[in-house]
């Protein structure tokens, strides 16, 4: 059996940030300025609480879902996973009703049959459960409790790195990259691994 390759989306393959920044500006008819590297978008871009909530519903209104642009890398690394053997999914923290809306963003890269959309409060816990019921080899986050949760689950727990303030430490045993086009490299012992069984 193909090896199967879990993708996070936002922060991974698309660039929520940009997405939600842009909605902030047309939503609150100023520019928004990334303040700090606060994973906590309120924090990152100097919201009050009433702001946030409203760009939130705005985003939510206005299918911005259906706009969050995919990362300069994302194409090639899905392409090199699949061409090397691996079966492709994704997992993101979003009710179950946006997942065409995350299909349209992908751009075809990944179907909605292979989206796993967990809910917006889904916990680390409940993200590497799904990833243990897929029989998942390989995952990758930007999010470092979420690729900690799955250690001991998967084979290749990956964390690409974004240097949010305040996250835990990686665990032992989670491959740390910088940059995604890595990821395909970190992972080719695996296909290895599954041509030679
Ligand atoms: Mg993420």
């Amino acid at each position: 059996m193909n090896p199967i390759v879990v993708f996070d989306l936002d922060g991974v393959l698309l660039d929520f940030a940009a997405s939600w920044a842009q909605c902030a500006s047309w939503e609150l008819g100023r520019p928004i300025q990334k303040v700090s590297d606060a994973y906590d978008l309120q924090e990152r871009y100097a919201l009050s609480a009433r702001e946030c909530h409203r760009v939130w519903s705005a985003f939510h209104r206005d299918t911005w879902w259906e706009r969050v642009p995919s990362h300069d890398s994302a194409w090639d690394t899905v392409c090199n996973v699949e061409a090397a053997g691996g079966s492709i999914w994704a997992v993101t923290n979003v009710d179950a009703h946006w997942v065409h809306a995350r299909a349209i963003s992908l751009g075809g890269l990944i179907p909605s049959g292979r989206i796993i959309c967990l809910g917006e409060d889904a916990s680390a816990h409940h993200r590497a459960e799904i990833l243990e019921a897929l029989h998942a080899q390989a995952f990758v986050d930007d999010q470092v409790a979420n690729v900690n949760a799955a250690v001991g689950i998967i084979a290749a727990p990956v964390l690409l790195h974004q240097s949010y303030q305040g996250q835990e430490e990686p665990a032992h045993g989670v491959t740390v990259i910088d940059d995604l086009l890595d990821f395909p490299v970190v992972i080719e012992s695996l296909f290895k691994a599954a041509q030679s069984a």
